[in-house]
């Protein structure tokens, strides 16, 4: 270890030898130590050095599931983490007024429904929708059980997400057709995993990638082996070259640190109609001479994805 760079609190790269080092991800974390694989595709067990907690702005958040770094391998089965790398595509929720980093470096969610069983609700995509947008993560809409309906039923929700400029996929875990472009979608990337339980998350997964079994792969064992009983994300690696992570709490939705007065702004389509509201704080509820209402009665924005607005605005999380 050559040392740490200056005193920046910006820069929190630490200059380390890098030639005893290897770059990796981070698979899992438990307490003190964490599950790293690295390029070369070796899965091994790391502590984590000191100073790169100190280092860190955030003691708490100092290691997340898919963090790059550089760990010096110490033997067959330990290591050692000297560097974590700049993040990008933070998953956080808020916790006891703090930020809670659940997943790093996260390129894209794939928002998992289901045609039927349980129904299709568009407006639980729109609040997926939502939360990827806060995110800063790009969304995947993935219909999946396109087995159970009849391919026309699907059309209008198709279209409409499609113009929005939204990437959907329609496929089925059954009979495995669309598979193979969701594959090519969640290729070199590291894919968050969403939707509510029974969709079929598992069963695409293990279609993209058969080697997989998400209930009882090596990683899920050597989680539950940390003294740490909550669950947290668990990056997977998977043959055709990406990355899934997965977790109950993304699972099960929450709209991320999202204040009521952004919620517009992540409809994407508002946003050219918000302008033209006579009232500046306008919610676009009650209100009069409001410019997303007239767009919703001209047909400009689809009624269903208003609907979503009110919906997610009236959600108990916004009661003042
Ligand atoms: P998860 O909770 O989202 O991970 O959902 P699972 O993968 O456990 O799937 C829930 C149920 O739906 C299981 O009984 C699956 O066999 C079934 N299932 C998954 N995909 C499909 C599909 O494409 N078509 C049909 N008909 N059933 C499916
Ligand atoms: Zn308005």
């Amino acid at each position: 270890v050559i040392g740490a760079e200056g005193s920046d609190e910006e820069n929190l790269v630490r200059a380390i030898d890098e030639s005893v080092c290897e770059p990796a991800r981070i698979l899992s974390t438990a307490g003190l130590n964490c599950l790293a694989r690295t390029d070369s595709g070796r899965e091994i067990e790391c502590t984590v050095r000191r100073v790169v907690r100190t280092l860190s702005r955030d003691s708490r958040n100092a290691l997340v599931t898919g963090d790059r770094v550089l760990i010096q391998i110490v033997n067959d089965q330990q290591g050692v983490v000297e560097r974590v790398e700049p993040r990008h595509g933070v998953l956080s929720r808020e916790s006891g007024g703090r930020e809670h980093i659940i997943a790093a470096n996260v390129d894209q969610a794939l928002i998992v429904v289901s045609a039927d069983d349980p129904p299709l609700k568009p407006n639980l995509i729109d609040r997926f929708l939502v939360s990827s947008e806060r995110g800063e993560v790009a969304p995947i809409i993935c219909i999946n059980k396109t087995d159970l309906v009849a391919p026309s039923d699907l059309q209008p929700i198709v279209g409409m997400y499609a113009q929005l400029g939204y990437r959907i996929v329609l496929c089925s875990g059954l009979n495995g057709v669309g598979i193979a472009p969701l594959q090519r979608m969640l290729r070199g990337k590291q894919t968050v995993l969403s939707g509510q339980s029974g969709v079929g998350k598992s069963t695409i997964i293990n279609q993209i990638d058969p080697s997989l079994n998400l209930d009882t792969s090596s990683v899920s064992d050597w989680t539950s082996k940390g003294k740490h009983t909550t669950r947290r994300a668990v990056m997977y690696p998977i043959v055709a070259n990406g990355w899934v992570i997965d977790t109950p709490g993304i699972r099960q939705l929450a709209l991320w640190n999202v204040e009521r007065e952004e919620v517009e702004g992540y409809f994407i389509e508002f946003r050219p109609f918000v302008p033209l509201c006579r009232f500046p704080d306008c919610r676009h509820t009650i209100e009069a001479d409001c410019g997303v209402k007239r767009a919703v009665v001209a047909e400009l924005i689809s009624s269903q994805r208003y609907d979503s607005y009110l919906k997610i605005l009236s959600d108990e999380q916004f009661d003042e």
